[in-house]
C-alpha cells in the first residue's frame, strides 16, 4: 500500500495522521484536540475543516444525484416518492458521512504538507 493510499484508508479509520494509530474523535462529533498518543494538533487553524466540507459534499452530490437516476431506472418510482428518498438523503449522509470527511481531510493535508515523512516524496521532488 503507498504512503497516499495508507493515509486515505486511514481517513476512513479516523486516525491521527502523525501517529497513525489513536483516534481522531472522543465522541461520535467531538474530535480531539490534539492527539491522545502522540500530541499532533488537529485543528491547525480557524476554518481549517472547509477542506471537509468540500470532500462531503464531491461525495454527497454525486452519490444524490447518480442514486436519483439509477432508481428512476431501475424502479422508476413517482416524483414525489424521489423527492422524499433523496431529500432524506441530502439531509442524513453528509451528518452520518461528516466524521470521516474530516478524518480523509486531516490525512490528505497531512500527506501533502509533511514531505519528510519516512517513504515520501515532496510535492515538488522527482523521482
Ligand atoms: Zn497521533
Amino acid at each position: 500500500m503507498s504512503e497516499f493510499s495508507g493515509h486515505f484508508a486511514d481517513g476512513f479509520r479516523l486516525l491521527c495522521p502523525n501517529c497513525r494509530n489513536h483516534p481522531l474523535f472522543r465522541t461520535f462529533f467531538a474530535m480531539h484536540p490534539n492527539c491522545p498518543g502522540c500530541g499532533y494538533v488537529f485543528e491547525r487553524e480557524a476554518g481549517y475543516f472547509i477542506g471537509a466540507i468540500y470532500i462531503n459534499m464531491a461525495i454527497t452530490l454525486p452519490t444524490l444525484v447518480g442514486g436519483y437516476y439509477l432508481l428512476d431506472w431501475y424502479a422508476g418510482p413517482a416524483l414525489s416518492t424521489q423527492f422524499i428518498i433523496w431529500g432524506l438523503f441530502s439531509v442524513s449522509f453528509p451528518v452520518l458521512f461528516f466524521r470521516y470527511s474530516r478524518g480523509v481531510w486531516i490525512n490528505l493535508d497531512y500527506y501533502f504538507t509533511h514531505p519528510k515523512a519516512p517513504g515520501k516524496r515532496s510535492a515538488g521532488e522527482k523521482k
